[in-house]
């Protein structure tokens, strides 16, 4: 696929969104937990799929098993962006960018220097006390000194602001989000193999014909789409950057 035509498409618009997956965030070696294979072994030595243990079920359950899990496999409080985030955040200074979503909770596109992220799994930096609603950061979760995190005000859990299975999704950044693929002029699609609940409902919004895909295997929209890349996604966004 031609790398030069993209580069014009994207020179050529200021109506960009971007929609992204765990692919956007694996090459700043965070990992995608669906294609982690392996059981993760609890404290209590029974063995869940990542699924399970990410679940609303779970969570009420096993909750010390969900925050073993989540604390020490869902928290990449030291990843940086990388040149993916960089080339959308320039993108966005530059008005040519309107909005980005993203089925990741690790914030590397604000630490990039993103400012419209639309966060539809929600977000590691955020946390709440199930009883009373108080608002905590991360620090709070990763340094408090028993597993599950007690909120100061009543002693509720604090849990992560993060949409676990079985949970719907905020349907206000739901919305937003529908409705900037609804007026996009070109929609880069990136990381997600599109299989997954909302990633291909939501991209059937888009009705222009500048949809492009980048991901490493191929998806059930190949045909759809207008470009597609089979590549690393800081790769092709690098060159055109560089363009
Ligand atoms: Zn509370």
């Amino acid at each position: 696929m031609c790398l030069n035509k993209l580069k014009d498409i994207i020179k050529n618009s200021n109506n960009i969104v971007f929609f992204g997956g765990a692919g956007v965030s694996t090459e700043s070696s965070i990992p995608d937990f669906r294609s982690e294979n392996g059981l993760y072994k609890t404290v209590n030595n029974y063995s869940y799929s990542p699924e399970v243990m990410l679940s609303h079920s779970f969570f009420v359950n096993h909750t010390e098993d969900f925050f073993d899990f989540y604390k020490n496999k869902m928290i990449y409080k030291n990843a940086k962006p990388n040149k993916a985030h960089y080339f959308l955040a320039e993108l966005e200074k530059r008005g040519k960018l309107k909005a980005i979503i993203t089925q990741n909770i690790d914030g590397l596109h604000q630490k990039a220097g993103s400012k419209n992220v639309l966060e539809l799994h929600g977000s590691i930096y955020k946390n709440y006390c199930v009883n009373c609603n108080k608002i905590y950061d991360l620090n709070y979760i990763i340094n408090s000194s028993s597993l599950i995190p007690r909120c100061l005000n009543c002693n509720g859990i604090v849990r992560p602001d993060i949409v676990l299975y079985e949970e719907n999704l905020n349907s206000d950044i739901l919305r937003e989000s529908i409705n900037y693929i609804k007026n996009a002029d070109v929609l880069i699609v990136a990381g997600t193999s599109l299989v997954v609940y909302p990633a291909a409902n939501l991209i059937s919004y888009y009705k222009n014909n500048k949809l492009v895909l980048i991901n490493k295997s191929s998806t059930p929209y190949d045909k759809k789409a207008n470009f597609v890349f089979h590549d690393s996604i800081s790769k092709i966004l690098s060159e055109i950057y560089q363009a």
